[in-house]
């Protein structure tokens, strides 16, 4: 039995043309597969829009907030006047958005009594999108006459409770899934999933995460044993850097899964980072590929990328960065403290994107993003101080402006040729190196430089030492498509 997963993101469905480009894609698919399953999530900037309802239904401007709900109503009916004009289901679609828009606007009023926002009730709201778009979808699959239905995730992804960032709880989720879904694909049925979205063993609604739709798709891909997993998006596939620094950024034709894990974590918007790990595991392949340019074949993602020495895949940076510099009684064993403040700051969720140590200063450093200045600080200073962990910190010194570079490619750290063209580079082009890590991916690089020298050092490794001296075998992108690998 062949089992392909087809994942749309909110530009492949967020207009009209797009719904109905993403639909012919899975008509043309079912006489390939045995079964097809739709994963999809919110119109595009609809997520968006439902929680700044969320936090306007705070503010004292009520007016504010009644017009972005308008806004959003207008826009989900509009479209379904349009598509399903004289069709069957455009009714009960038009019924479904006025539900949810109630939905909606109560739990906005009960936020307003309270006057905070709970992450439960930030879930509730940001899922609505997911909600209303599996039917829409699924309902214009039928007028193509092919037999769907939509399937709420909230029956199918079991989580634990942590709001905004949930994790599926495996057993239940693959009961739940093969329960609800095995009846629907026997019968020729395509399921249209709502991605992004689980419920608790208590039936509280959770999402996975922004982006987490994609990651739906690699859960319901594993449980179900795909074959491959296609994730459609609005660009050719993975590029070797953003194209809005360099005209050279080309399209990758094939990664490996760390590769693009590693891309993710260091701030390119390719994939969700979680949609790897049940996909590696079972080695099912995942392809990018463009709703709106079929003519590309993608990117495919997979396990058998061959190691190829002293190449590199790709580029990516990190802005806004802010560096933490420990500095450590004499004596004590750094290696040991870095690892502990590293596990303490990951603990509370902060995302680490450098960290090392200077054996003759006796400091250790931690680089992460800006957002986390707070709790790091808390981490750094309040929690050694209220005896949560053994490390004598005399001082933590914090330097503002920086950035992260990371340059990715199969063994990459090991490639000594390769670091010297880019640090010969880094120096010739004025960029200061403040520090670099290479200890802890065998696919990665990572330096931290100033945040004004970013760009250009990317477009400048880019340009000179991926594009100019390595074979990589890259296909030329395609007229017109913008990357999602940009910085963050
Ligand atoms: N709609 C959700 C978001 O905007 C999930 C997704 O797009 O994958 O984050
Ligand atoms: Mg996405």
């Amino acid at each position: 039995m062949s089992t392909l997963i087809m994942k749309f993101g909110g530009t492949s469905t967020g207009s009209e043309y797009a719904l109905n480009r993403a639909t012919e894609l899975v008509f043309a698919q079912t006489g390939q597969w045995d079964h097809v399953i739709v994963v999809v999530s919110a119109m595009d900037g609809v997520t968006n829009l439902l929680l700044d309802c969320a936090e306007l239904s705070l503010s004292s401007d009520f007016s504010a907030w009644e017009e972005k709900i308008s806004l959003l109503r207008e826009r989900l009916e509009g479209m379904i006047r349009s598509i399903f004009d004289g069709d069957r289901s455009r009714q009960p679609l038009l019924d479904l958005i006025y539900r949810r828009m109630v939905d909606l606007t109560n739990i906005c009023q009960q936020i307003r009594i309270k006057g905070s926002i709970d992450p439960q009730d930030l879930d509730e709201i940001a899922a609505l999108g997911e909600r209303i778009n599996a039917h829409v979808f699924s309902a214009l699959l039928c007028k193509r006459g092919i037999l769907s239905q939509a399937v709420e995730a909230i029956n199918l992804i079991v989580t634990d409770t942590c709001h905004q960032s949930a994790s599926p709880i495996q057993p239940e989720t693959d009961a739940c899934i093969k329960t609800l879904l095995s009846p629907l694909l026997a019968a020729d049925t395509i399921p249209v999933v709502t991605g992004f979205i689980g419920a608790t063993p208590e039936g509280k609604t959770t999402t996975l995460g922004r982006g987490g739709s994609d990651y739906t798709a690699a859960i319901i891909g594993k449980s179900l044993g795909a074959d491959e997993i296609w994730i459609w998006t609005d660009v050719d596939g993975i590029m070797s850097t953003d194209p809005k620094l360099t005209s050279r950024a080309r399209l990758i034709p094939e990664i490996s899964y760390q590769e693009v894990y590693k891309l993710s974590y260091y701030g390119a918007k390719v994939l969700h980072p979680k949609t790897i790990r049940p996909a590696c595991e079972d080695n099912i392949p995942i392809w990018v590929k463009n709703t709106f340019n079929t003519g590309s074949e993608g990117t495919r993602i997979s396990k058998s990328q061959k190691p190829a020495m002293d190449t590199i895949t790709a580029i990516t940076g990190y802005i806004n960065v802010i560096l933490f510099t420990v500095q450590v009684e004499p004596g004590r064993e750094l290696l040991m403290i870095k690892d502990q403040i590293h596990k303490h700051l990951v603990n509370r969720g902060i995302h680490i994107l450098l960290s090392s140590l200077q054996e003759d200063e006796y400091t250790v450093s931690f680089a992460f993003d800006r957002k986390f200045l707070r709790r790091a600080i808390q981490v750094l200073i309040e929690a050694p101080i209220l005896g949560s962990f053994d490390v004598p910190i005399s001082q933590v010194q914090s330097t503002d402006n920086m950035a992260i570079i990371a340059i990715i490619g199969s063994e990459i750290h090991t490639s000594n040729i390769i670091q010297l063209k880019i640090s010969t580079l880094l120096e010739k082009t004025g960029v200061h190196t403040h520090l670099m890590d290479r200890d802890t991916t065998p696919d990665c690089l990572v330096y931290l430089v100033n945040k004004n020298d970013v760009m250009t050092a990317i477009k400048n490794i880019h340009d000179e030492v991926i594009i100019h001296e390595q074979m990589i075998p890259f296909k030329a992108p395609s007229p017109i498509h913008h990357s999602e690998l940009t910085l963050t």
